[in-house]
């Protein structure tokens, strides 16, 4: 196949960033802006020994999954990148991804995999579900401000007024700042330059507690506007029944990539919003880290729960524990909860939400799981074991030297919450050779219209391992 080919090939597969792949003469085609069950003309614009990219000429057959995104910008965006694909059908690909990776990478016979699935959790109404987003503000062609998103992949910014999958009072935000920013002239920051003031909106929701908390990041100490956005911010969160608890400027003055600064300054009400999960309340301030999709991990949460099937008298690690969310979700019902985590002010974090949720039998360790666990497990066996094990690792999975460890524990079951399923398979694959067993699992979709998936999967130790 060379560059310049016209050929027609029929869709099958989708890749991560939502591209279509199919295959010609045995060699994988990558095809932006096709779904699986599109059949289409294509012309060849880049061809490598092993794979080529197409770009679509004209689609000869439409997959019957293929809806019109309801978006605008989702094609120039980077966010929902499966937009296109029906939520039914974006459901199925998610299951079977990681049907697929457990069986593929964790050796386990497809057929087996799938009994032990117990589905997918999709949302009801898969919009308007992220809690916190960010908008980076610039420059049009005319040099005024523009608020949106940026491109797939690029630094230029689409205007996006009203994101489909965030909270509906963004599109206020963003109108009111725009408006403001005219009047008075105030200089968006230009990332090439370093010069301008005003660099990225960001927005938090407190989706059990109606509270909103705005935060304008600038390249600079002060900025009027952000008391002067008052009013219209109450008066946009008013709108949606919201109110706001917290404005506040972030300060980034450095030539980065980086969204946020270290510093915060709040300008009104609060430091932070309040949020509950479950029975369990958490503060979150604009700096600190929160799951984006309340909804969806509120179920992820009780997963967790009903696999870990605590009767009061478990000793529970919590492994990845991040501001302790799933440990404190678990301390209610166990007898002792211990949680590592490797950011600093994520183990304060969990530390104050303990205290404030007035839970007494969870403990915090700082640093990477898998030193502090083995040194605490050999310091003293008894009062370090585990009688459940919860591992909620970040997209590179679990260290080895970790799960060695937690087979030398030898707890009774283990629950392994996954953002990514190839990690999840491989460590599935470990676990095995050391004497677990999958149960049962289950995927939770926490991220419509995008190919992540979040998996959690019982695992139990097989005895006379
Ligand atoms: N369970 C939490 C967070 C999971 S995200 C929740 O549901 O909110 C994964 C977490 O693992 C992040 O907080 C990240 O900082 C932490 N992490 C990454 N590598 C780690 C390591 N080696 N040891 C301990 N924690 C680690």
């Amino acid at each position: 196949m060379e560059k310049n080919d016209v050929v027609t090939v029929k869709i099958e597969d989708i890749t991560e960033d939502g591209s279509g792949i199919g295959h010609i003469n045995g060699l994988a085609v990558f095809v932006k802006d096709t779904i699986p069950g599109d059949e289409a003309e294509i012309k060849i614009i880049k061809s490598k020994k092993h794979y080529a990219f197409g770009k679509i000429v004209k689609l000869i057959e439409e997959s019957p999954d293929r809806v019109e995104p309801s978006c605008e910008v989702s094609r120039s965006c980077g966010g929902c990148t499966i937009m296109q694909l029906a939520y039914a059908a974006q459901l199925e690909y998610k299951k079977n991804k990681v049907i697929n990776c457990i069986a593929r990478l964790g050796g386990i016979p497809e057929n087996e995999v799938r009994q032990k699935c117990e589905g997918i959790d999709g949302m009801d109404v898969p919009f308007d579900y992220r809690n916190k987003m960010q908008f980076p503000v610039g420059k049009d062609k005319y040099g005024k401000p523009v608020i949106g998103f940026y491109a797939g992949r690029t630094h230029s910014i689409v205007p996006v007024s009203d994101c489909r999958i965030g909270h509906p009072v963004n599109a206020e935000i963003i109108t009111s700042v725009r408006e403001y920013m005219i009047k008075h002239k105030t200089e968006p920051y230009d990332e090439v330059s370093g010069r301008g003031l005003v660099r990225h909106i960001l927005t938090r929701v407190g989706f059990h507690t109606n509270q909103l908390l705005v935060t304008f990041v600038i390249n600079g100490m002060d900025w009027d506007g952000a008391k002067d956005l008052v009013k219209p911010l109450q008066k946009a969160a008013q709108k949606y029944g919201l109110s706001l608890v917290s404005v506040s400027l972030n300060i980034n003055m450095d030539k980065t990539n980086r969204i946020l600064g270290n510093k915060c300054i709040t300008v009104f009400g609060d430091n932070h919003i309040e949020e509950t999960i479950g029975n369990v309340k958490f503060n979150i301030s604009p700096l600190s880290f929160f799951q984006v999709n309340p909804v969806q991990t509120e179920k992820l949460y009780k997963k967790v729960l009903e696999y870990s099937a605590l009767t009061g008298s478990e000793k529970v690690w919590d492994l990845y524990s991040g501001i302790g969310t799933i440990s404190l979700f678990l301390a209610r019902e166990a007898e002792h909860v211990y949680g590592v985590e490797i950011i600093s002010d994520a183990v304060s974090n969990a530390k104050e939400n303990a205290v404030e949720n007035k839970i007494v039998n969870a403990d915090f360790f700082e640093g990477a799981a898998e030193e502090i666990l083995p040194e605490l497990y050999n310091e003293n066996k008894e009062k370090y074991m585990a009688d459940i094990v919860v591992v909620d690792p970040p997209r590179k999975g679990c260290d080895e030297k970790l799960l060695a460890t937690i087979a030398e524990m030898q707890p009774e079951r283990m629950v392994y919450v996954s953002c990514d399923p190839a990690t999840l398979g491989r460590d599935i694959a470990y676990l095995k050779l050391k004497g677990f067993e999958v149960e049962k699992w289950k995927a939770v979709d926490m991220f419509p219209h995008t190919c992540h998936v979040e998996t959690v999967v019982l695992m139990s130790r097989v005895e006379g391992k």
